[in-house]
């Protein structure tokens, strides 16, 4: 499984799409997971740029873990975002839904993720809603990355203040360092 963790904006769901089209790999996005369900009107914290309770949220993730071809790689896209979450994916990983772990951060300033939010117009994208996301982050992602490399995970870090093309390929080099390119995927 290969995570992907930036703040928002940093481009998690474009490079993630990119990558999975590209390699024929299985993409899950949690927030994706939350936009096709808040049609019946669950989850008001969505809109306040809240986050889910970890409950709701590993509820949705396992179950589209489950639907998976297990044979393909998996990019996880906003997922873990909290010290709990990230408990509770180490705990899984080596499983046949996850198998082992390598992260990706895709590094960005706020200054340059707020330009490419203005350009989005999704219903979470106020500006108090993405100062509540910016907020979170600065918070949980220090604690998170620490988690990850207690658990020995491999972690690469991408500057996300590129074009496209280019960060993706960034993401093929550190794949390419820890082995994941391989003929067979
Ligand atoms: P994203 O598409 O990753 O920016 O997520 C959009 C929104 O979905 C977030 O602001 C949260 O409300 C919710 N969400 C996505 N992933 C998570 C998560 N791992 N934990 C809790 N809430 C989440």
């Amino acid at each position: 499984m290969i995570v992907i963790m930036g703040i928002a904006g940093a481009g998690k769901g474009t490079q993630s799409k990119l990558l999975a089209e590209e390699r024929g790999w299985a993409w899950i996005s949690t927030g994706e997971l939350f936009r096709a369900a808040i049609a019946d009107g669950k989850y008001p914290d969505y809109f306040r740029g809240k986050l889910i309770s970890d409950e709701e949220t590993i509820n949705l993730l396992t179950e589209a873990l489950h639907k998976l071809d297990h044979s393909k790689e998996v990019i996880l896209d906003g997922f873990p975002r909290n010290s709990s979450q990230t408990k509770w994916l180490l705990s899984e990983s080596g499983n046949k839904h996850c198998g082992e772990i390598i992260v990706i951060r895709l590094l960005i300033s706020k200054e340059a993720t707020l330009e490419r939010l203005k350009l989005r117009h999704r219903v979470d994208d106020t500006e108090e809603a993405i100062h509540q996301r910016f907020r979170d982050y600065d918070s949980e992602s220090g604690p998170i990355v620490s988690l990850f490399e207690e658990h020995g995970t491999r972690i690469y870090s991408v500057n996300a203040d590129q074009t496209v093309e280019q960060v993706h390929q960034s993401i093929l080099r550190c794949l390419a360092k820890a082995n994941i390119l391989t003929h067979e995927n």
